[in-house]
């Protein structure tokens, strides 16, 4: 990794901005001068390797500048001021926002890390490039970790498991999450893992040969019926997402293997689907339309599980190039709002559907003293195992495991939590305790007179705290 590799990159994407990444790498390289890293590299290959994983997501030229300086506030003499001047006050001001606070300001390794940590998810609603460039750090911090003694190493696999992979699904960066998730995974359970990688081989091996078989196949009744697809490819689950499924979950293999298909536009990803479905027996129950209904982060793609002529469940994935953007980039797709200032745009991309930056704010009034608890309770309520619901009309809602239809109602709205009079699921009523599943269609009614529904049946902060409220 040189500063000449990272180049390369950005000149692809972005010519523009080259001139002024090169002068963040000149005047990083300077300030980390005589630094080393655990590995004995030259301190600044961690820098230029962060910004290296910027440019793959087409990052913005203040967004590479500042994963460059990224370490220069906290561990030179830089300040920001300097930057201010320097680069620009939009870099100055990412840099800040992913530096650490002193050690000074902690009695213990805990509070420092959870008031960093609080600072980051915080991040979130001030501009989402701070945490963007915080995954870039902590991935490449994953990559080296084995030059770090054996407890450093779980007690990072452990907060990059709990923290750092679902924000990076909330922000929908996929393959940072999986590459993160497989990286943890690894020195959290050596053993599992390697039996899952070794598993993971043995099933590319074995299914190449009828994978090829399918493309050939898919492709050659495409060709026929005029569409041309811009790109398929074989995708094999994860090595952590095969350890959920086959070991610890259910041993369901329908959608360990995926072959994607990316065409151009949206009425030919229907059309490519009626195609397959001619050539392969669908598996009636495991269709799913995330176009017509995306995922809570923004995913799009419409999948379906066929039968292979020798009997084996493959998943199909159809989606446009621009969707298929999405699935690998997430929000930082739409970098070019950045050029209008488009902070809270994209932060608002972010919220859409799932309420995240609302329930942040809310946590973050809840505990004004506590970082460890504001941690505890993000990790309980927004991290954890959440479940999809839809509403009436059929849009995505991202709500913690064990959810009822009070936290649901907040969700919408405090006036329909305020006056919820009755909640029918599917069609039926149910109480108010009822524990929403995956897949509920939750529909509330409202009267006017209703009062605040019970606070026992109330999980998520949000409702709870709408309840108290006089
Ligand atoms: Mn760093």
């Amino acid at each position: 990794m040189n500063i000449d590799t990272l180049i390369n990159k950005v000149m692809k994407y972005n010519p523009e901005e080259v001139e002024k990444v090169r002068r963040a790498y000149e005047y990083a390289n300077e300030m980390h001068k005589g630094q080393v890293r655990k590995s004995g590299e030259p301190y600044i290959i961690h820098p230029l390797s962060v910004a290296y994983i910027l440019a793959e997501l087409h990052a913005d030229g203040d967004t590479l500048c500042a994963g460059l300086l990224h370490d220069t506030l906290e561990d030179t003499k830089a300040t920001k001021e300097e930057l201010c001047e320097l680069f620009g006050p939009t870099v100055a001001m990412l840099v800040d926002g992913v530096t650490n606070f002193a050690k000074s300001d902690f009695k213990n390794s805990k509070d420092e890390d959870a008031a960093n940590m609080r600072k980051m998810i915080n991040g979130l609603t001030n501009d989402v490039r701070i945490v963007i460039i915080k995954l870039a750090d902590r991935l490449h911090n994953m990559r080296t970790l084995e030059f770090m003694p054996r407890e450093k190493q779980k007690e990072k696999a452990l907060e990059t498991m709990e923290l750092y992979v679902p924000l990076a699904y909330y922000i929908g960066v996929n393959g940072i999450k999986s590459e993160l998730e497989d990286l943890s995974f690894k020195y959290l359970k050596p053993r599992e893992y390697k039996k899952s990688n070794d598993l993971r081989e043995e099933i590319t091996i074995n299914s190449d040969a009828y994978l090829q078989d399918m493309l050939l196949k898919i492709r050659e009744i495409l060709n026929n019926n005029g569409i041309i697809p811009d790109e398929m490819k074989i995708r094999i689950k994860n090595i952590y997402g095969l350890y959920r499924r086959l070991i610890r979950k259910d041993r369901d293999p329908h959608d360990l293997i995926a072959i994607k298909v990316m065409v151009e536009e949206i009425d030919k990803c229907y059309l490519t689907l009626r195609h397959v479905h001619k050539l392969y027996q669908p598996i009636y129950s495991k269709f799913k339309d995330y176009i017509g209904t995306p995922k809570s982060n923004g995913y799009q793609s419409l999948h379906t599980t066929v039968l292979s002529e020798t009997g084996e469940q493959t998943q199909i994935q159809i989606r446009t190039r621009e969707m298929d953007a999405f699935a690998t980039y997430g929000v930082p797709i739409c970098w070019d709002l950045y050029k209008e200032g488009g902070a809270a745009e994209m932060a608002q991309i972010i919220s859409k559907n799932q309420g995240l930056l609302p329930s942040i704010s809310e946590i973050n009034d809840m505990y004004p003293k506590s970082d460890r608890y504001f941690i505890r309770r993000i990790k309980r309520e927004l991290f954890g195992d959440g479940i999809e619901v839809l509403t009436k009309i059929g849009e995505t809602v991202r709500l913690p495991k064990n959810s009822t239809p009070v936290d649901f109602a907040y969700s919408i709205h405090t006036d329909v939590g305020n006056h919820m009079a009755g909640v029918l699921v599917n069609g039926e009523q149910v109480s108010f305790d009822y524990k929403l599943k995956p897949g509920d269609r939750v529909e509330i009614t409202t009267d006017e007179l209703a009062g605040k529904p019970d606070i026992h049946f109330a999980t998520t902060s949000r409702a709870r705290r709408m309840i108290r409220r006089p």
